[in-house]
């Protein structure tokens, strides 16, 4: 039985943001990840400002040209109506998670993390701090972490489910052809292609990341959003159509119990609006190992999720701040006032784009965005926060 200082469950960006973070403490580290790295991962690959400055904190990783293409025009759209472009705004840039997660998988180990790829954890054991991998190896650790992802058996082990299938979301990708595009190609938002959420199109050197996400419960079927807005882009049928739950925007208000802490989507870290997760699962892996670091330098391992859920506040403020927004943008009745609202504003589009680059926070939208709505939206807006 080997005996690590922290055990880390997943191995994407939370895992290795947790990993690197853990070593810079000099503390013993076990990185587990049940697939070998490279691996897929469905995502558009996004990378915003915000994430960018994550990266750049924890892992010392530049936007280095090739693996992130910046793009810097927007396209937004809304059933047939065309809600208007940005152009020439603060760039976010796009990357293949493949390449990614297998170059921050390679730093953790880089700072010294114990490399457990291609091991699945069988079984979890909190009242002996220990778990059990494949081949009934068994590891024993001070503080663990679980990063492993929404459908996380760290957080099945802690509250009977990895999360509420009600509040849950799912999407669907495909990648389709792409047509070399530059820096001026624009991405396309489109906010009505699945119920309670939207579709996108991200053209990347290799291929165009198409999909759409929403609220699981509203989607029924989502395989008839996709094939209507696969039809609304002109492209073919026939690609491999790839799902995946999302955790969007059903943060965890305990993020963790004693000794054991989620990070990244196992917590519930999503932006409930834009469905971003790599941001903050970079940015609370590193708060996990931190403050699990924090617990064991004082010899009190067990309080290591008070610490945590303390530092990750700011997360779950800007969740629920978020969330608030989310029936303006996603539902039947108020979308009209949403659509004429965005349309007409540059001021409103560029808050968007600002959020993203990380410039403003969801406060500063919010009042921007409800200093624009008539009375009657505001009245409706009011009712529906909160019920989803
Ligand atoms: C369709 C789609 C599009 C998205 N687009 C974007 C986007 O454009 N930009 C953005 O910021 N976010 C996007 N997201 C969200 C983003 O993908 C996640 O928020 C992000 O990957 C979370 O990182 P993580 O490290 O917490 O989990 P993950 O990246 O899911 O990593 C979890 C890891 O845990 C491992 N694991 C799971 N169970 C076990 C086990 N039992 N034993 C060992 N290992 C295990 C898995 O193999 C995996 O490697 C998208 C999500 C979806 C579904």
């Amino acid at each position: 039985m080997q005996d690590f200082d922290i055990i880390i469950i997943g191995a994407g960006p939370a895992g290795a943001g947790a990993a690197v973070t853990a070593r810079k403490k000099g503390l013993s580290v076990a990185l587990i990840d049940k697939a070998a790295f490279p691996r897929a991962k469905l995502c558009g690959g996004l990378v915003t400002g915000r994430c960018a400055g994550h990266l750049k904190e924890v892992f010392d990783l530049d936007l280095i040209p090739g693996l992130f293409e910046p793009r810097r025009n927007f396209e937004f759209h809304l059933g047939e109506q065309d809600l208007g472009r940005l152009d020439d705004v603060p760039p976010v840039y796009l990357t293949m998670r493949w390449d990614f997660d297998r170059l921050l998988h390679a730093r953790a180990l880089r700072a010294g993390a114990q490399d457990f790829s291609g091991r699945r954890v069988e079984t979890i054991d909190p009242g002996n701090d220990s778990i059990t991998l494949d081949g009934d190896e068994t590891l024993r650790y001070r503080v663990l972490i679980g990063a492993d992802g929404v459908q996380s058996i760290v957080a099945k082990s802690l509250f009977g489910r990895a999360f509420d299938p009600e509040k849950v979301g799912f999407a669907l990708e495909i990648e389709a052809p792409s047509e070399t595009p530059d820096d001026s190609t624009p991405l396309r938002i489109d906010f009505a292609a699945a119920e309670w959420g939207y579709g996108w199109s991200f053209p990347k050197s290799r291929a165009t990341t198409v999909g759409l996400g929403g609220l699981h419960t509203h989607n029924s079927d989502m395989a008839a959003h996709l094939s209507a807005y696969r039809q609304k882009l002109d492209l073919p049928e026939g690609k491999t159509v790839k799902g995946h739950f999302l955790p969007f925007g059903e943060a965890k208000k305990r993020p963790g119990r004693g000794n054991v802490l989620l990070a990244g989507d196992a917590a519930g870290f999503v932006d409930p609006l834009t469905g971003e997760g790599i941001g903050y699962a970079i940015q609370s892996g590193a708060m996990a190992a931190e403050t699990g670091a924090r617990a064991i330098r004082e010899g009190r391992p067990i309080l290591a999720e008070s610490y945590y859920r303390a530092a990750t506040r700011p997360i779950r403020a800007d969740i629920a701040q978020a969330r608030m927004l989310r029936p303006l943008m996603f539902s039947r009745r108020l979308q009209p006032f949403f659509a004429r609202s965005f349309a007409a504003s540059r001021s409103l589009k560029r808050a968007y784009m600002d959020l993203l680059a990380g410039d403003i926070g969801y406060p500063v939208v919010l009042m921007r965005v409800l200093g624009r709505l008539p009375a009657v939206a505001l009245r409706h807006l009011r009712a529906r926060s909160g019920q989803v």
